[in-house]
């Protein structure tokens, strides 16, 4: 499917430093900061700065490099906020029934309460 990506998003305007938020980490291909409406302890956001409206397109179109960075980058953020001893959960939400509200790939990292079954 060919994406079509909407520049004003407010991720896209996190990353043109529009408006301000509170970083964990920085790479060259993207930018982890934290959930303005945090659902646990940790709830970290983690985005490619490349204009990818989700997973699929990300997967799809992105550089190997770019890939590689953010997969590295989800993976040190983990690392970093310490979640791996007691367990987290990743999440990607895209499209209406994805109920993903911000038009830019994110994957959430939630940790630091049990987290409830999600899939039954
Ligand atoms: P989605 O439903 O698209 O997967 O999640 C979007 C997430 O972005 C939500 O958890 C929401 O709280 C977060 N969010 C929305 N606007 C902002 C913002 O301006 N700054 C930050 N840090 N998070 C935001």
């Amino acid at each position: 499917m060919a994406y079509s990506y909407d520049d004003q998003n407010i991720f896209a305007k996190i990353l043109r430093g529009e408006i301000p938020n509170d970083t964990v980490l920085e790479t060259e291909h993207s930018l982890a900061f934290r959930d303005i409406r945090p659902q646990a302890p940790t709830h970290v956001l983690v985005i490619p700065r490349g204009a990818y409206v989700c997973y699929d397109d990300f997967a799809q179109n992105a550089s190997d490099a770019e890939i590689l960075d953010y997969t590295r980058t989800i993976g040190k953020v983990c690392e970093m906020e310490g979640v791996a001893a007691n367990g987290f959960r990743l999440i990607s939400n895209a499209g209406a029934e994805g109920v993903q509200e911000v038009p830019h790939l994110h994957v959430h990292i939630l940790a630091g309460r049990p987290l409830g079954r999600m899939l039954e």
